[in-house]
């Protein structure tokens, strides 16, 4: 069975085809600056040389043939037809109190999607055009949605609500919902697996660390709480937004910089805060702000040092909350690629008996325990991989459906 898994952001969309038999990727690639003159495609088929050219994309349905035409080129194709592929899965940011899980996309999923827009004004309009798009051109295949939100809708009240007038959560749907579940999801089952425990026994914080970072407990295999809330700018802070700030912040700005709320929470906390603005505009790239500090930058050393704080002070949180710590996890660009980072981290968990072996502690996108055998908590780097688990969640709903044999 092959599956096709999509990711579309607002000028961009991400493919990758799995062949879900032997569970390996056939060819990847992304079309970037849709809706501009300046398209481009660069598709990877697997074990050749990656190509890359401009294409003509006014909207992702334009972007979505030249990702058809170059899977089934006779050159850099995969595959000869596309009435090879069995399903496409999708990646969905936010889909509200309704999906707790991964669907079958019908019209009436479609209804329900478009009531979550409100919800996520800047990442689920892409998502459905991906969607709508992929529909059109292929009216016959089976769809799956996976959203970033499913996972945690396991969480228990308490994690959930904000101390807020009740009224706001049940009229406008004000509350934590958190992101990148799929990601969560994926390196928990997979510490549980490398640990060789079964998931149902650990109490676990996944830390997905990238340019947008969140934190999960992960409890049993049960998200129970996240840093990220009603939007992805809550929690610890990123490369370029500001993660939890007193919200009385906020209005103090408009009046300061004469800006709307809308501009200072999207010109400000999303896009100039964060370690770019800890900084002092040094860089939002972690690597950037590494050999920065290493040459004296003050600012670029205050940024790292706040991060760190900032992650330790939420694992600490989250042994609270589960009531018992037996593993981390580091996943994502930073949390697979950068020792130091974990070595920062985990330098201030002490208090829970965590020690890093610093060789192991060296690897770069590689499955590994990098805990000592003497360390209490085991501390893992996991590479996160949502594609596949889209590619799964979508194989198993399409064959449970009976859309596809
Ligand atoms: P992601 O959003 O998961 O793709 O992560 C992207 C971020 O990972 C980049 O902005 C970098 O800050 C960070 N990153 C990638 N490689 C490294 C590295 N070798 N050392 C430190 N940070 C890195």
């Amino acid at each position: 069975m092959k599956i096709l898994v999509i990711n579309c952001g607002s000028s961009s969309l991400k493919y990758q085809l799995f062949d879900m038999d032997k569970e390996v990727c056939m060819a990847k690639g992304n079309v970037e600056r849709v809706g501009s003159p300046d398209a481009f495609i660069v598709h990877r088929p697997e074990g050749r040389d990656k190509i890359t050219y401009n294409v003509e994309a006014k909207d992702h349905e334009e972007a979505l043939k030249h990702v058809f035409a170059a899977l089934t080129d006779a050159e850099i194709g995969v595959i000869s037809d596309l009435s090879e592929v069995s399903a496409v899965g999708h990646r969905v940011v936010h889909g509200g109190e309704k999906f707790a899980g991964s669907v079958l996309i019908d019209d009436e999923v479609m209804k329900a999607l478009d009531e979550c827009q409100d919800l996520a004004p800047l990442h689920n309009p892409p998502n459905i055009m991906g969607v709508q798009a992929c529909r059109r051109l292929m009216p016959n295949l089976p769809m799956v949605g996976v959203f970033d939100t499913a996972f945690h809708q396991t969480m228990p009240r308490e994690a959930y609500m904000y101390a807020l007038p009740y009224e706001l959560y049940r009229k406008y749907g004000v509350r934590r919902y958190g992101f990148h579940g799929t990601s969560h999801r994926y390196v928990s089952a997979r510490a549980a697996q490398v640990l060789s425990r079964p998931k149902e026994e650990l109490c676990v914080v996944t830390c997905h660390l990238g340019n947008g970072s969140s934190l999960a407990a992960v409890k049993h295999g049960i998200s129970i709480d996240t840093t990220m809330g009603f939007t992805p700018l809550e929690g610890v802070p990123m490369g370029t937004r500001s993660g939890d700030i007193d919200p009385a912040i906020v209005s103090f700005l408009c009046e300061k910089l004469e800006k709307s709320p809308a501009e200072v929470v999207l010109g400000y906390l999303n896009k100039k805060s964060g370690v770019l603005g800890l900084s002092g505009g040094a860089s939002n790239d972690f690597r950037d702000l590494e050999q920065a500090a290493l040459d004296g930058n003050e600012l670029a050393q205050l940024a790292l040092d706040v991060f760190a704080y900032r992650v330790a002070k939420y694992i600490g949180a989250y042994a609270v909350a589960m009531g018992a710590l037996d593993a981390i996890v580091f996943t994502a660009g930073i949390g697979e690629n950068s020792p130091e980072m974990r070595e920062r981290i985990c330098k201030r968990l002490g208090v829970f008996g965590v020690e890093l072996d610093p060789e192991k502690n060296q690897v770069r996108g590689v499955e590994q325990v990098i805990s000592t055998p003497a360390s209490r908590v085991a501390v893992l780097c996991i590479p996160t991989n949502e594609e596949i688990t889209i590619a799964r969640d979508t194989a198993e709903i399409v064959k449970a459906a009976g859309a596809v044999s």
